[in-house]
């Protein structure tokens, strides 16, 4: 049996008293989250849930989330988390998706859930009004009744992928994949046990889950949790944790390249790692200049638990997602499946124990998604002579203008390289002509001025000429989901 909460009882049993999460209110330590979620294992099974069944978690980050995905996979059972600022409907799309059979939610949140809950019991974390009932009455019971002997490939976590591109669609994730992945992410970052991990990522994405909780429970590590990102928590956090790793996407770091730390001290960082969106060149040395330390890109979706591709200490290139990690394969392939030379762009494949075992009740997706044990991940890339990848765009965001590709990313690498620009997404605009035209959305950096036509006129400067933006519009900021993903659906229906 493999089970990948065993993973915090032996963290647990090596350091009881440390803290696996300190936050502005308190810490937790291992020990007490071991035995609170052993707890709370049992009163799931109370519940009568049976090995398998589905159970939703709706929650910030706070302790409570651990203590609830711990539980839940102590028990056996799977865990469906979700992002707190979903509306009831997408609320209820997951629960009727998922199968649900209980679901946990924070009374921020009570509101929509209870809207979308239906048949589904809600246990609240924090005031639990009629027709709920308080989460801690489920592991207040006492007793501890065991792990599951869950197998190696059982599902772990159902978990939604942010819907950049369209509904999300429900990954299935498995012990043994999940436990790969922290494992092969924490050694390439060198997470020791003394480090102290940043955790402002949210719990319910990947990123967080697995580059984050994972990866510290795995090492032993202490998480400093900050519920939701602002740049004071996260420089007092710093400060006040002596945070070592910080994981973000690159709208954090935008902020606190921005940000003034006062009489902060912030000499505990030591490394920092991005994924989940492309980090510009520009904003990769800002920050780096900014810090001090040096930042390590990597690759992932939810579909491949986190990362599949990462930069290695010392060998890492701005602008690159750098080369997969340990026992994972990428290809390169043209729209025939052919494999292709470095400088060819192409559709990125993945292959390996980070791939899930596909989209929960959609065959139809997975067989489409997963061909021959390759994921197909949606996103074009190319490899340069040394075999660092590099991500040129999602095939979606794609501009076909008068027959000519134009990649945004290498558009908004440009606007990037302007002093003035904060932020820049380069969508195509519906054109008679041209079929596409090339427009940019732009938010300017704090103080900072700049005229739409003088960012044209910078981008007709470095761009060929079937490239360059014909607009651009300037914005007081881009539209962003929780995770910090650029929403360039919104910006296309303007
Ligand atoms: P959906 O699949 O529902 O449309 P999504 O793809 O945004 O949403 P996630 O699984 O959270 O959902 O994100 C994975 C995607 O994020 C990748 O396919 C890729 O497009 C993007 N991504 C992740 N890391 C990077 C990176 N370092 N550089 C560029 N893009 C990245
Ligand atoms: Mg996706």
């Amino acid at each position: 049996s493999f089970n990948l909460a065993t993973m915090l009882t032996e963290s647990a049993r090596t350091h009881p008293d440390r803290p696996v999460a300190r936050t502005a209110h308190g810490d937790l330590g291992y020990a007490e989250l071991d035995a609170l979620s052993g707890r709370l294992a049992a009163g799931l099974r109370r519940e009568g849930l049976a090995p398998g069944a589905r159970v939703a978690v709706q929650l910030p980050n706070l302790p409570q989330f651990l203590v609830a995905y711990f539980g839940i996979l102590k028990a056996g059972l799977v865990m469906v988390p979700m992002n707190p600022l979903l509306t009831a409907d997408e609320i209820a799309h997951q629960l009727a998706d998922s199968g649900a059979s209980l679901m946990v939610v924070w009374e921020g949140c009570l509101e929509q859930a209870a809207k979308a809950a239906g048949d589904v019991p809600l246990f609240v974390v924090g005031n639990a009004p009629e027709g709920t009932r308080p989460f801690d009455e489920l592991y207040d019971g006492g007793g501890d009744t065991g792990t599951a002997p869950t197998g190696p490939g059982d599902t772990a976590v159902l978990i939604y992928t942010s819907g950049t591109t369209g509904r999300p669609k429900g990954a299935e994730l498995g012990h043994f994949q999940l436990y790969m992945n922290c494992t092969v992410s924490s050694e390439l970052f060198g997470v020791e046990d003394d480090d102290v991990v940043m955790a402002v990522l949210p719990f319910f994405h990947v990123f967080g889950l697995s580059g984050v909780v994972n990866t510290a429970v795995r090492r032993g590590t202490t998480m400093s949790v900050v519920p939701r990102f602002t740049v004071p928590d996260v420089l007092d956090a710093i400060h006040r944790h002596r945070v070592s790793v910080f994981l973000g996407v690159p709208a954090m770091f935008h902020a606190l390249t921005e940000a003034d730390e006062g009489d902060r001290d912030l000499s505990s960082l030591r490394v920092a790692g991005s994924g989940g969106a492309a980090m510009s060149e520009a904003l990769l040395t800002r920050f780096e200049d900014r810090f001090g330390i040096v930042v390590l890109e990597g690759y992932g979706m939810t579909e491949t638990a986190s990362t599949a591709t990462m930069n290695r200490p010392g060998e890492r290139r701005p602008l690159s997602i750098g080369k997969p990690v340990w026992g994972v394969e990428t290809r390169v392939v043209n729209a025939a499946g052919e494999e292709l030379p470095p400088g060819q762009v192409g559709e990125l494949l993945v292959r390996g124990h980070c791939v899930t075992r596909g989209y929960h009740g959609n065959p139809a997706a997975t067989a489409e998604a997963i061909r021959d044990g390759w994921l197909h991940t949606g996103d074009l890339a190319r490899t340069d002579d040394d075999g660092f990848l590099y991500i040129v765009d999602r095939m979606k965001d794609l501009v076909i203008r008068g027959g000519y590709n134009v990649y945004p990313r290498e558009v908004e690498e440009v606007l990037h390289a302007h002093p003035a620009v904060a932020e820049a997404a380069v969508v195509g605009r519906p054109d008679e002509r041209l079929g596409e035209e090339v427009a940019a959305y732009v938010a300017l950096r704090p103080g900072a001025a700049a005229t739409p036509e003088e960012l044209i006129a910078h981008s007709r400067g470095h761009l060929a000429a079937y490239k360059y933006p014909r607009e651009v519009v300037i914005l007081p900021e881009l539209p962003r989901n929780a995770t910090g993903k650029l929403l360039k659906r919104e910006l296309r229906d303007r």
